[in-house]
């Protein structure tokens, strides 16, 4: 299919009825030009709102299950009345009072339970996408665009990893281009599900919180897309984080490489598995504002001519630091790092920088906090025998820390950028804990005091002068976004 456009609607931006009446508009716009889909979140807070459901559920806490359901209705019951008029809304409004039906079958069946299993979760939290599809669709079609919700469960199929699923992108391709093929074809509008799949024998899984962008990279690259568009409520991918950076800017293009590494390191502007199925293809991503759809917004490309520098940071502030250190000079360390990282990965942990010294044979290695308790316990499963024995010291865990990443593809082979980072970071008397840079050069990763973070963020950012050549490279006529 010949110039393809797949966008993707984050949950800010269907968060509302006034929000999905400007999601229609461009859609709609966008559709009158080319054969388009699109991909669509559960509206803001929804996910949120359905997983306290469970977890309430799953605790016995029925009043406070019942009243979460309540709140579920009456969001979708609400917007459903704004968005359309009596004598259309009646059908569409038993449609999400049936979906809401099905949540709730599935809740009640955890709270007998006392028990959430996992593909019983991931086949409830979907009906937030559901919901806000039903009624994306529903209004395009009562504003004269031919359009059809879409279960992303019945051309999305993936392993049995639920609540973070993988495709599979062969029989993903061939259902995808089975189903929506012939309806682009047609001229009609396909509105699908985000976050969700199913397994190849059917049952249903997600693809990790914030998974839709995942989900419209999946579809542009089997349906083999021109572009993909990803609304969100900001203008794009910026140099640093404007709550902590009032002086950033949007970065008029970036690098796949260096979308995924910022995106990776706690920029929120993209889910971190999303540029892998694009990358092969090469297929261009716009990063844009549902909020103010005339900005230009952030082009994510293949590679960029004239790259200079360090050119964003971002930073993680919900991380904590696990040391482990031999007790004595017997031990053998590489060995043991190689056994700590092996049970991590057995946890499904994602350790998100490691450092070492060789000396002491000492290593550290930074994790999500809210990994950090099974981190924890599959490092003293694995290690049990070298703790218990007193090889190991034991292990040494500091959650009061925060981790900054300077990211820019021209940092590559440029003498003196990570000195001038680290005496940036030292000048605001912020000490630094550990230090890693991967080989590629993309990316240098400084662990920090927490308290120092945002004062190391706004240092490096003003010594790098990130706001100023991404302004200067967007030119006179755009300014960034303030
Ligand atoms: N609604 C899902 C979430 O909040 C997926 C998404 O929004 O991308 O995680
Ligand atoms: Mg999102």
């Amino acid at each position: 299919m010949k110039d393809l456009l797949i966008m993707k609607f984050g949950g800010t931006s269907v968060g509302s009825a006034e929000r999905i009446r400007a999601a229609a508009a461009i859609s709609a716009e966008q559709r009158q030009k080319r054969p388009t889909a699109i991909v669509v979140s559960a509206m803001s807070k929804v996910t949120d709102l359905l997983l306290e459901a469970l977890r309430r559920a799953e605790a016995g806490d029925k009043p406070g299950l019942e009243s979460d359901i309540e709140k579920l209705r009456a969001r979708h019951v609400e917007t459903c009345h704004e968005l359309l008029p009596a004598g259309v809304r009646e059908p569409v409004l038993a449609e999400v009072h049936k979906l809401i039906g099905e949540f709730e079958r599935i809740a009640n069946g955890i709270y007998m339970l006392g028990e959430a299993p996992p593909r019983s979760t991931d086949e409830a939290v979907a009906i937030g996408e559901r919901l806000s599809v039903l009624l994306l669709a529903a209004y395009l079609q009562h504003t004269g665009t031919r359009a059809v919700a879409v279960n992303a469960a019945s051309i999305i199929v993936t392993d049995a990893v639920f609540g973070n699923a993988t495709p599979l992108m062969e029989p993903t391709r061939e259902k995808a281009r089975a189903k929506l093929l012939p309806l682009l074809e047609e001229g009609v509008l396909p509105v699908v599900t985000g976050f969700n799949g199913a397994t190849a024998d059917g049952r249903p899984t997600t693809l990790g919180r914030g998974g839709s962008d995942f989900s419209a990279a999946i579809l542009a690259s089997v349906l083999d897309a021109t572009e993909l568009w990803i609304w969100t409520d900001v203008d794009g991918i910026m140099t640093a984080d404007p709550r902590l950076v009032p002086d950033c800017a949007v970065l008029e293009e970036v690098t796949y490489r260096e979308a995924a590494e910022l995106a990776y390191n706690g920029a929120k502007v993209l889910h971190p598995r999303t540029l892998a199925p694009l990358m092969e293809k090469q297929i261009p991503v716009w990063s844009k504002n549902s909020f103010a759809p005339e900005k230009p917004g952030t082009k994510i490309v293949p590679r960029i001519e004239a790259s200079c520098g360090a050119r964003a940071v971002t930073s993680l502030s919900n991380v904590a630091l696990i040391s482990i250190e031999p007790a004595n000079s017997v031990i053998n360390g590489t060995e043991v790092m190689g056994r700590a990282l092996e049970g991590l990965g057995r946890a499904n942990i994602e350790v998100l920088a490691v450092s070492s010294s060789s000396y002491r044979q000492s290593f550290c290695f930074l994790v999500r906090d809210r990994e950090l308790p099974a981190a924890i316990e599959s490092l003293e499963t694995t290690l049990a025998l070298e703790l218990a024995h007193g090889y190991l010291k034991p292990l040494d865990v500091d959650d009061n820390v925060g981790l900054l990443a300077v990211v820019g593809e021209g940092m590559r082979g440029t003498p003196g950028l990570a000195g001038r980072i680290f005496t940036a970071i030292s000048r605001e008397q912020v000490n630094i804990i550990a230090i890693a840079q991967g080989s590629s050069e993309l990316t240098i990763a400084v662990v920090v005091r927490r308290d120092g973070l945002e004062k190391a963020v706004r240092a490096v950012h003003a010594e790098s002068r990130m706001g100023e050549h991404a302004r200067r490279s967007r030119g006179a006529e755009y300014g960034g976004s303030h």
